[in-house]
Order: structure tokens, then C-alpha cells, then sequence
């Protein structure tokens, strides 16, 4: 007879974590079926990274041959404190990013993904207020007489507004929007809502380094380097995962885009740059796959990537 304590886990439904984030794909994403390998890729970086953080617990312990170093790097650690201060908040993001589940329905999702090169967007009429002016505000020009840079436009299935002109009119590769509408004429979003558009030039990419790797089977990544990552969509949806809420991690002012831009900046703007974090999940990723940073320090920051020996030659089993 099996003891009491298995047969109530074998009954006991599998629960998701009601607080996880959600997110669903737009129907604008029917024509690139890519786009959920490549959220579902973002994800698992996400979860693997976290996996490695919550066995990373000792500035002391450098570990060369593992993804320490690379943490090191990512995040321009100089000393403990920056090494504490790092792996908690690097440790929570990913952790919960890990958690980021498919929605039940469209409209109740956090987080939506839209494909539709941001075609959505609508100018606000002029009645629409954001919110109830303050007492001595000037009142506002009509939206149709305002600056395009102060415009305001509405995501109305989403429920967000973007003050200028949606970015995939630009050359944008994708990005996220988090400004919930508060307004009496549009029903509030949950709390935690993001639209991402994946823009036309994001459509284009690789969608997963899983599928190239497997594809390309015996390719020499040595030859690449981890600054190419940036080619796959899995890259680009970490990237816009990290600006959504409640992490809102920011694109630095100051390059905030590529390896290395990336691994220049010290640990405070480090942390608060989202193509920080995709690289991170890119490279636990890429540490599964058997590959890894080299040891030298130079071709590290260069993002030269080596064959990681394998595991019996890390640790005494
Ligand atoms: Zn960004």
C-alpha cells in the first residue's frame, strides 16, 4: 500500500501560480507561428538564468568555468557589494519572468503580443483626458492641435496610451507599452498590463538560438560571439519582457543597445538596462547548449564564446 502522503499528491491538481504574469499572442501574430518559440525560448533563458543565480550565493567562490563569470561581467561587479546588490534584484526579475505563463483569454492576459507593426494605435480624440487636471493646469490643446511629439494615442485593446508617435513607425525592432488608460471612457486593464509589438524589422529575425543551433548542428559558435545573440527574436522578447511591469528595467540613456555597450556600464545602469538581462538569459541559454564565455578576459569582453568542458571536469561527483 502506498503511504497517505503519495496518494494525496497524486490527487491534488497541479495549480498555476495565480500570481504569475500572463501573456497571449495576438491574432496580427497568426502568420508567424515563430513568435511562441521565440516567447517560449525568452522564458526558458529567463528560467535558466534563475536556476544558475539561486546556486550563485558567494562572492568569494569565482567560478571561471561556469556562468559566474559571465554574471561578473554583465553586471561590472567590483565587490561585494555590487555582487549583492546584483544578484538579488538579477535573482528576482528572472525568477519571475520564469513564472510568465499563457493567459486563459486575450483579454485578460498582462501581457499582450502584437505583430500588427503597432497598425493598432489610434489618435486620442480630443475629449479624451488621461486623467482629472490639476487646479491651475492650463487647459490642454485639442490632441489634434498638439506637437506629434505630444500627442496622445490609445491602444484600445490593450488598453494603453503612448504619448507621440508609435515606435514601429520608426525603424524599431519591437517595443512595450505600460501606460494603463485611466479614463472614464475606457474600462481598466489589469494591473499589470503591457502590449509588446514585435515591428516588422523584429519579424524578420531568427526567432530562436534552440532552432539555429539545432539547425546549424556542429557550427562553431567560437566564431560568432555572444553579441550575435541579438539577431534571434527570443533576444528581442526577453529584452521587452524585462521592460514590463512590475520590473520596468529601462533602456539606459547613454547605448543602451549591445554587447558591448552592454558590459560597459557600471553596476547601477547595468541593472537598470533591459539588453543587460537578454544577454545574461542569452548566455544560460547558450551555457546549456555547451557553450560559455571564455576564460580570457579580453576575449570575454569581446563575447568570444568557447566549448564549456564538460561537466565531470567541474566538479567531483
Ligand atoms: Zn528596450
Amino acid at each position: 500500500m502506498l503511504p497517505w502522503c503519495i496518494l494525496l499528491m497524486a490527487v491534488v491538481p497541479v495549480v498555476a501560480d495565480p500570481l504569475a504574469t500572463t501573456y497571449a499572442i495576438h491574432s496580427s501574430c497568426s502568420p508567424y507561428p515563430a513568435v511562441l518559440q521565440a516567447v517560449t525560448e525568452a522564458i526558458k533563458m529567463a528560467s535558466l538564468a534563475s536556476q544558475h543565480l539561486e546556486a550563485e550565493d558567494d562572492w568569494e567562490k569565482y567560478d571561471t568555468f561556469g556562468l559566474g563569470a559571465a554574471f561578473r561581467l554583465v553586471w561590472n561587479i567590483a565587490d561585494r557589494d555590487d555582487y549583492e546588490v546584483a544578484l538579488d534584484q538579477v535573482s528576482t526579475i528572472f525568477g519571475s519572468i520564469a513564472e510568465t505563463r499563457p493567459g486563459d483569454s486575450f483579454s485578460g492576459a498582462d501581457i499582450h503580443i502584437y505583430c500588427d507593426n503597432d497598425e493598432r494605435w489610434k489618435l486620442a480624440k480630443d475629449r479624451t483626458a488621461l486623467g482629472p487636471l490639476m487646479q491651475g493646469d492650463p487647459a490642454p490643446l485639442p490632441n489634434s492641435r498638439e506637437h506629434p511629439d505630444q500627442q496622445i494615442w490609445v491602444d484600445n485593446t490593450s488598453g494603453v496610451y503612448h504619448i507621440g508617435i508609435p515606435a514601429c513607425f520608426y525603424d524599431t525592432t519591437a517595443v512595450t507599452y505600460t501606460k494603463a488608460i485611466r479614463s472614464p471612457f475606457h474600462s481598466r486593464p489589469p494591473a499589470r498590463r503591457a502590449a509588446i509589438t514585435i515591428c516588422n524589422d523584429g519579424l524578420k529575425r531568427y526567432s530562436t538560438l534552440d532552432g539555429y543551433i539545432d539547425i546549424k548542428t556542429g557550427i562553431d559558435l567560437s566564431k560568432i560571439g555572444v553579441g550575435a545573440v541579438s539577431v534571434f527574436l527570443s533576444h528581442t522578447i526577453l529584452h521587452e519582457l524585462t521592460h514590463t511591469l512590475p520590473y520596468e528595467v529601462n533602456d539606459d540613456e547613454d547605448n543602451p543597445y549591445g554587447w558591448e555597450h552592454s558590459i560597459q556600464k557600471h553596476t547601477d545602469a547595468a541593472l537598470d538596462n533591459a539588453d543587460n538581462y537578454a544577454y545574461f538569459g542569452a548566455l544560460a541559454l547558450l551555457f546549456e547548449k555547451g557553450y560559455m564565455l571564455t576564460p580570457d578576459a579580453i576575449g570575454a569582453e569581446m563575447g568570444v564564446l568557447v566549448q564549456r568542458p564538460r561537466e565531470r571536469n567541474l566538479s567531483p561527483v
